[in-house]
């Protein structure tokens, strides 16, 4: 390919996120929600506490019937039988005490809760040598969240703590992004699942990755195995997953080569070539498309780190705009000179500290883009932008998405 169809890093992702339509949305149970990103504006169907209950172990009782009590004139109060969690309040009579436990409701006219450890139980007696002030140890109704009030918002993804709260709060259900279909296989002669019994062949090494990679994110796959350099094959499985997947991915077979097929078979199924190729290192030949039925898709090129570059910050992207998420800054860490028209570079780095504790991004690891020992024992990735004087820091993965 000439440089000239070579798209930028920049504009390459402004035509992903321009051609990935929004997800659709779907309702699940709350408890089954965990990472999932929220379609709509949540509000509290219940007070949190639902009622003002009990902050421990202890005696309910009337504040104003210890006014006075001390330890010379202490002041004894009948004990009712126990209040147990979830057990519905009868009135408390004065002069009297009901022991009560953590988050059982405060028995109308009982107005403050005496911790057990502090209580002096003589007979059938509560005996208080000390006025109790009132409000004390009581949760009260709503402290934790008002009924109606705003508990998430499109866009937000649910952690198990939010889980908690909105589960708290009575919602049992919510609507939130489907989850992205992912097809992906590899292509390749050479390749084999297994190199046993076989002195030429090579292993599949981006399967096994991608899939984790798309676990990782929280994709759903439909993995389309392994296709051998023909059209045929390869158009085949194109054929199997095109409108059953939101994003179709390859890897090998695109760098313009006499045994490179996916193109040609994106073309002659009229998908629309969003780009082929961008300036940088590793992972130049990515191609990206629009198949007809609306299916985007991802070539990523064969060479495991070059795959893995273009899964990381191009495939993932389309997901992040498929879910309606911001585009991953990363961590900008240098902005210096324009140094002319380098392509950009993702290079492995290990992340340590300088004397004064300043992180340090070692880039010393081989770049090679068949080289993945390195990238196994990178920490990240560092985004190296000559053409405008920037570097930015990623994390080895954005983590799950969804
Ligand atoms: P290609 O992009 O098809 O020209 O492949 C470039 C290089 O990556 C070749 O050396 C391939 O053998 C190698 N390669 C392609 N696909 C894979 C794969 N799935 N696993 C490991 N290596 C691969
Ligand atoms: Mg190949």
């Amino acid at each position: 390919m000439a440089s000239a169809d070579r798209l930028t890093v920049a504009e390459g992702l402004a035509r992903i996120r321009g051609l990935t339509p929004r997800l659709g949305v779907e309702t699940i149970a709350t408890s089954e929600a965990n990472a999932r990103i929220l379609a709509e504006t949540v509000h509290a169907r219940s007070n949190v506490p639902r009622f003002a209950c009990s902050a421990m172990d202890g005696y309910a009782l009337r504040s104003a019937d210890t006014e006075g009590a001390s330890e010379g004139a202490p002041v004894a109060l009948a004990l009712n039988p126990p209040l147990s969690t979830g057990a519905a309040a009868t009135t408390l009579a004065p002069g009297t005490a009901t022991p009560i436990s953590t988050g059982a409701p405060i028995p109308p006219g009982a107005d403050t809760v005496l911790v057990r450890e502090r209580a002096t139980i003589e007979g059938d007696r509560l005996r208080l040598p000390a006025p109790i002030a009132a409000w004390t140890n009581i949760r009260a109704e709503g402290e934790d969240v008002a009924r109606g009030a705003v508990l998430g918002t499109g866009g937000v993804r649910l952690d198990p703590e939010r889980i908690g709260m909105l589960a708290a709060a009575g919602i049992g259900q919510v609507l939130v992004r489907c989850r992205p279909r992912l097809g992906y296989f590899s292509t390749g002669d050479e390749l084999a699942e297994s190199i046993a019994g076989s002195a030429s062949a090579i292993a599949d090494a981006n399967r096994p990755m991608i899939a984790a990679l798309a676990e990782d994110a929280g994709l759903r796959l439909l993995d389309l195995g392994h296709a051998s350099d023909s059209a045929a094959d390869i158009a085949a499985r194109i054929e199997r997953a095109d409108g059953r997947v939101d994003i179709l991915c390859s890897s090998g077979g695109v760098s313009g080569g006499a045994f490179d097929f996916v193109r040609a078979c994106i073309e002659a199924r009229q998908g629309e070539i969003a780009f082929h190729g961008l300036e940088m290192r590793p992972g130049k030949p990515l191609l990206f498309a629009r198949l007809r039925s609306g299916t985007l898709y991802f070539g990523l090129p064969g060479n495991p780190v070059a795959a893995l570059v273009g899964f990381r910050f191009f495939v993932l992207e389309a997901v992040r705009t498929a879910l309606g998420l911001p585009p991953e800054a990363g961590q900008a860490i240098l902005h210096g000179e324009a140094e002319g028209q380098g392509p950009t570079r993702f290079l492995r780095v290990c992340l340590d500290a300088d004397g004064d504790g300043a992180p340090r991004y070692d880039a010393s690891l081989d770049q090679r883009s068949h080289i993945l020992s390195s990238a196994a024992r990178a920490d990240g990735w560092l985004r190296s932008d000559d053409a405008n004087g920037t570097s930015t820091f990623f994390p080895k993965r954005s983590g799950r998405l969804t």
